[in-house]
């Protein structure tokens, strides 16, 4: 979910957090401190069914995998792995890509990070997020500039900025992300977090984060707290219509106005918005590090993988047993555990988890709840190939042409790419959207047609920048996605509404209170919905989970150690 990019995200990251505000639990330390064991047991002659791979799934198939675990990872897609990690190369064999899905890594996604690191997938660099290249601004039909010269965005940006600033450079703020990069200080996290998300002692102006919607947030701190965040005059009309809009020149928040204001907050504290970087040879090669690196036992993870399986049933056995069934007619099978790493509307349309036809249950009422309410944004990207980098100045020479543009129109936000000297192809994220923006468009199914309407919508405003792409676009290139209407998705990523962080706790902890083998992952069940390292935290849970149940003995500060309660998020 990489659309919360402030001028912040240009600089380089100072404090990088080592844990979420949620959690409090260091993932990737433990790994580190382990050699990437989650125990010594040997899992060998245990089996364990993964539904599901994408990076959850990867994750918990190679961690189970590396403690000789038998593991069968069930993937309904063809013969792609990665699921939402969606990395498609247009021309074969050439560097030029397009990121269906994730696109944009910040440091601190610390296990993204760790795995990262072991599987040699190093950034290129930073993202060009807006005002990092130049960029241009639509609003209300008026075209601004920003360059990456300029300190700030355009003036009309000046109150809604510095209200931003303000409220994200508080010290509340700042001294909780510190206090997330060392153990020693998260009880001090935990404190202040707990004041901010809910506090039914003394509700006070600044407080009920996980219980107000971000414009309600929003409303709080700049119209009835203004002077606080160091306004003349507290937010208006146009405040509220450029914020919802274009953010602060970064892309608008509108579609998520009705998410909750402690989802917003989270991607402040946890740094998610901070320095992101790019991956020019895509990220799926995270995914292939999954694949094809050697495990103790000899094999690759890849083998593990049973493509064209998609999974229509998980139900616990009497005698600690899972059975997982295939869609279509396929016979049944028994595992001694199993993992469902899928977003959580796969797991209620596609698995029925929460209503079993046979009456048993698998998970608890209150789990099932929180699978069938928990919100998922919508999504979509269209990408185009470009016959040269048009939009890149003569070497030396500034750019008159923007590598980045933000609109109040159709496209929102259009990224230029530049995948490196061996493709001589420009690739254009034409447009990237969320929430009502996405099902805007969503009846249009036709590539060739949604980009002549994009084009379209900004042709006034950038003439410029749409002639030279026009003619430059390799039109068979054009490639499009809405992830809500993808079968086993049904969905972008999650992001709670008012209310729902209860929910969120309940799925996150599940691992923990599992007994019937039977465990869930995704950073749908994550605490940083649309980051790939909610992904990871749950698929890492997930394993130490099983690997605890079949006797793997794991090490002191194992992942069964976090703290189901850390908080109380509303009444
Ligand atoms: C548009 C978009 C942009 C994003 N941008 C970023 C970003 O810039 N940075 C970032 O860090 N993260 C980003 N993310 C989030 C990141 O992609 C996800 O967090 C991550 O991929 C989730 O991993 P997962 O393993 O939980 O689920 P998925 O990646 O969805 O994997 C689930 C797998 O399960 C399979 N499956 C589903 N149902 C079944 C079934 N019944 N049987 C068998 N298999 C099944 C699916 O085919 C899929 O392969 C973005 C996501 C989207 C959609």
């Amino acid at each position: 979910m990489p659309f919360f990019t402030t001028p912040r995200s240009a600089q380089p990251a100072t404090t990088i957090p080592i844990t979420y505000v949620d959690i409090l639990y260091d993932h990737a330390g433990y790994l580190r401190a382990n050699n990437g064991l989650l125990g010594d047991g040997n899992l060998a002659g245990k089996s364990v069914a993964i539904v599901g791979a994408g990076p959850a799934g990867l994750a918990a198939g190679y961690l189970l995998s590396s403690m000789n675990a038998s593991v069968t990872i069930f993937e309904q897609d063809q013969a792609r792995a990665g699921g939402r990690i969606y990395t498609w190369q247009p021309v074969p064999g050439n560097p030029a890509l397009f990121e269906m899905g994730a696109m944009r890594v910040p440091p601190s996604e610390q296990v993204f990070q760790y795995f990262a690191k072991l599987f040699r997938v190093r950034p290129g660099g930073q993202f060009p997020d807006p005002g990092k290249v130049f960029t241009q601004i639509v609003f209300e039909n008026q075209t601004y500039d920003w360059h990456p010269t300029d300190l700030k965005p355009p003036a009309i940006f000046a109150t809604v900025s510095k209200a931003w600033d303000n409220f994200a450079g508080s010290s509340t703020l700042q001294s909780l992300t510190q206090n997330l990069t060392d153990p020693s200080t998260f009880g001090a996290a935990q404190q202040t977090w707990q004041q901010l998300i809910y506090g039914p002692a003394s509700p006070g102006p600044e407080q009920g984060y996980s219980t107000i919607s971000f414009y309600q947030g929003l409303v709080q701190a700049f119209v009835e707290n203004y002077q606080a965040y160091g306004l003349q005059q507290p937010w208006g009309e146009e405040e509220f219509a450029l914020f919802g809009a274009l953010g602060l020149g970064s892309g608008g928040f509108g579609p998520l106005y009705q998410v909750n204001f402690a989802e917003i907050v989270r991607l402040v504290v946890n740094g998610l918005e901070t320095d992101q970087q790019f991956y020019p040879g895509g990220l799926s090669d995270l995914i292939d590090g999954f694949l094809y690196s050697q495990l103790p036992n000899g094999n690759m993870l890849t083998s593990a993988i049973q493509f064209q399986t998609p999974i229509q049933s998980v139900q616990a056995l009497q005698g600690g047993q899972v059975q997982v069934t295939p869609a279509g007619g396929g016979a049944a099978m028994t595992f001694d555990a199993a993992i469902v790493a899928t977003t959580t509307r796969s797991m209620q349309v596609d698995m029925g988890l929460t209503d079993p036809p046979s009456g048993a249950l698998v998970l608890s009422p209150d789990q099932n709840t929180a699978i069938r309410e928990m919100h998922l944004m919508n999504s979509s990207k269209l990408f185009v190939l470009t016959r040269s980098k048009f939009w890149l100045p003569p070497a030396g020479q500034p750019a008159t042409l923007p590598a980045n543009i933000q609109t109040d129109g159709l496209v929102r936000g259009l990224y230029c790419l530049d995948y490196g000297q061996n493709t001589e192809y420009g690739v254009v994220l034409i447009s990237y959207t969320w929430g009502d923006d996405s099902t805007k468009y969503i009846a249009i199914k036709d590539p060739a047609q949604r980009l002549s309407i994009l084009l379209g919508s900004l042709q006034a405003a950038v003439p410029d920048f749409v002639n030279a792409l026009t003619a430059q676009i390799l039109p068979e290139y054009t490639f499009m996605i809405d992830w809500q209407d993808q079968p086993s998705y049904y969905g972008a990523f999650k992001l709670n509404y008012p209310g729902q962080d209860p929910l969120n706790q309940i799925l996150y902890n599940q691992f923990l209170q599992s007994t019937n083998g039977i465990y869930l992952a995704g950073d749908s069940v994550g605490w940083c919905g649309g980051w790939i390292e909610g992904a990871l935290q749950t698929g890492v849970n997930a394993a130490a989970a099983a690997a605890n149940q079949l006797g793997g003995n794991l090490f002191p500060n194992n992942p069964m150690t976090q703290n189901p309660s850390l908080y109380q998020y509303g009444p």
